[in-house]
């Protein structure tokens, strides 16, 4: 059930992702420009997607620190996707807050029409992670081949740090 909703709520989060891009696009080149009291549909999409990741969120992160939670929740994703989403997050934050600390006008298009695009995003790598987690999960080892939590660094029957590979979150010590 929980799969189910996570492969139907990544869907949409992808086309929710897709569509603010493209929204973004056209208008910056000049192709189409909506109306100016349009409906923000892109916003309301937020919604119906935010709260089922929120809860399959909670469900993955259970049993982990709050300080944890982030890479908890994405520790299904391949790194690239994890590096993806922040620089999207970081971009779009960027240009939103560069015309205020610059105090310059607001360019046209309007950077805002990007920021449902960082919750799709976020939705997207968090439900991804949510199908992907338990390959993860039942496969990290220490170097002695016991089975080890998922954010663990060592191992809690023989203290031996948790095997190197490819699903390595990179949890550092420093
Ligand atoms: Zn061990």
């Amino acid at each position: 059930m929980a799969r189910l909703v996570a492969y139907t709520v990544m869907m949409l989060a992808l086309l929710g992702l897709l569509l603010s891009l493209g929204a973004y696009v056209f208008e910056f080149a000049g192709i189409y420009s909506p109306p100016q009291n349009r409906p923000p549909l892109l916003f309301f999409g937020i919604f119906i997607v935010w709260f089922p990741t929120i809860f399959l969120m909670n469900k993955l992160t259970e049993d982990f620190k709050q300080k944890d939670m982030w890479k908890a929740a994405l520790r299904g994703c391949p790194p690239w996707m994890r590096k993806s989403m922040w620089a999207v997050v970081g971009v779009v934050s960027a240009l939103a807050y560069l015309p205020v600390v610059l105090k310059v006008q607001r360019p046209y298009p309007d950077v805002f029409v990007l920021f449902p695009g960082c919750f799709y995003a976020a939705s997207f790598c968090i439900t991804y992670s949510v199908i992907n987690a338990w390959k993860y999960d039942s496969t990290r080892r220490c170097l002695n081949g016991h089975a080890i939590s998922p954010l663990a660094k060592f191992c809690d029957e023989c203290g031996a740090p948790a095997a190197p590979g490819v699903k390595n979150v990179g949890v550092r010590s420093n």
